[in-house]
């Protein structure tokens, strides 16, 4: 099976606003198997939107349209649809139009007039609720596709599309099962080259790369029979993979770097501090992101200037003339003073230029030291990272905590 998605929307077209929609979409298609054929966006306009349809629905089983649903004269989506069908007419689902007041009424709030269209739906296409907005979806038969059309509101598509949608696609009868496997400190095509023979693209099994904030992460797609199968065939590309890639793997699934650090930290009942000089409190946000980091994060210090690396810190002033705030003595400094004044089992510290200037030629831009005091002693690591300024702060934030990670044996 097959599928095109169409995005429909002016602020889609001038680049106002990026079509995510489009790519949730695709992920959940392969995930449930239906291989997707193209994506198209257009723009708020009847006879640009019912060719996109008409054109969509001539190549492929499937198409999945979103945007242009709303109650304002620039909606206009389902009178494509309508006239992509061949020229329906426009009549009123009573239901839908009691449902929309019902949504403004349990808000205190009366409908307008204006959202009247919006329980309007071409003569021979089917409604599709919408319980979280305003705007009903609605799927007809175009040619021989069936083509489903959702609100553009992002949240209100996934409530459609799992609740409506994806129930009325004759999927294939197979068992997809998807797993995701996250690794950090190499790069894609380190990481590709290591697993490459089990990347060529079977039918029933998929497995490619991903990258995020430096972590590369290994998608697999298992289709099978039964759910038996599936889950076997997952466990044992799970393993392989752990087996080729080592400590590489930093979790699986929803897991986060600043995740898994925690979870080695909660398990042990040992505390974290930090010290944070180019990267601003960005390891601390990280860190905190995590519900339940309170467990074993203390806190920290966003040393920036070298004045508070010493009142904060205690780092002595000779060691930041001697060797400038970007060195390795200092990044030392920084992490045993932090251990030291907060009473952590851990201290990170980061201390780095991350540009666009304030280099020097035998301190350029994207050398960062991270420095991790511990239990046993104080290691420090010299790095220089590539690109601008947001990318080698994320990177330096992530090495630090892979840094402890690792330590903890995690
Ligand atoms: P509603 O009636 O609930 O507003 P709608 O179908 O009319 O839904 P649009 O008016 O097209 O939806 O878009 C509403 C908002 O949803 C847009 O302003 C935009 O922020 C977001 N949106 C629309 N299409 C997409 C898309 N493809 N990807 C990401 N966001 C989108």
């Amino acid at each position: 099976m097959n599928c095109i998605i169409l995005s429909v929307g002016d602020e889609l077209i001038t680049g106002k606003t990026v079509d995510t929609n489009s790519a949730w979409l695709a992920g959940r298609m392969v995930e449930l198997g239906v291989e997707p054929l193209a994506h198209e966006t257009v723009g708020d306009d009847i006879d640009t939107v019912a060719d996109g349809m008409a054109r969509a629905a001539a190549r492929a089983e499937v198409v999945l349209v979103t945007g242009g649903l709303g109650p304002t004269a620039d909606d206009l989506t389902r009178q494509a649809l309508a006239k992509a069908m061949g020229g329906a007419e426009l009549v009123l689902d009573p239901p839908s139009l009691e449902t929309i007041a019902e949504f403004f009424r349990r808000r205190g709030r009366e409908m307008a007039p204006a959202n009247r269209i919006q329980a309007m739906f071409p003569a021979g296409s089917t409604v599709l609720p919408n319980a979280v907005g305003t705007a009903p979806g609605m799927t007809a038969r175009v040619g021989t596709s069936d083509v489903f059309v959702m609100p553009g509101v992002p949240h209100e598509m996934k409530w459609v599309f799992e609740h409506e949608v994806r129930p009325r696609l004759s999927l294939p009868r197979r068992t997809i099962r998807t797993h995701i496997v996250h690794t950090f400190g190499r790069g894609e095509s380190d990481v590709g080259q290591m697993i490459a023979d089990l990347m060529t693209r079977g039918q029933s099994t998929t497995v490619g790369t991903t990258v995020c904030s430096g972590m590369v992460s290994v998608r697999l797609i298992i289709r099978s029979e039964t759910a038996e199968q599936a889950q076997t065939e997952e466990q044992r590309l799970v393993a392989e993979l752990r087996r080729r890639l080592g400590d590489l793997v930093v979790g699986e699934g929803e897991d986060t770097m600043a995740s898994v650090a925690g979870r080695l930290l909660h398990r042990k009942g040992q505390t974290l501090a930090t010290a944070e000089s180019c990267t601003g409190g960005l390891l601390g946000s990280l860190i905190t992101a995590v519900a339940g980091s309170s467990e074993y994060y203390l806190g920290g210090a966003v040393s920036y200037a070298n004045a508070a690396k010493q009142t904060l810190l205690g780092v002595d002033s000779e060691l930041l003339e001697r060797h400038g705030a970007v060195s390795e003595p200092v990044a030392a400094a920084m992490a045993e003073g932090c251990r030291h004044r907060l009473a952590a089992d851990w201290a990170i510290a980061i201390t780095g230029i991350a540009g666009p200037g304030g280099d020097s030629e035998e301190k350029p831009v994207g050398l960062v030291y991270t420095a991790l005091a511990g239990p046993a002693g104080t290691t420090v690591t010299r790095h220089l990272f590539p690109g601008n300024r947001e990318h080698i702060r994320e990177r330096a934030a992530m090495a630090a905590l892979n840094e402890l990670r690792l330590a903890m044996g995690g």
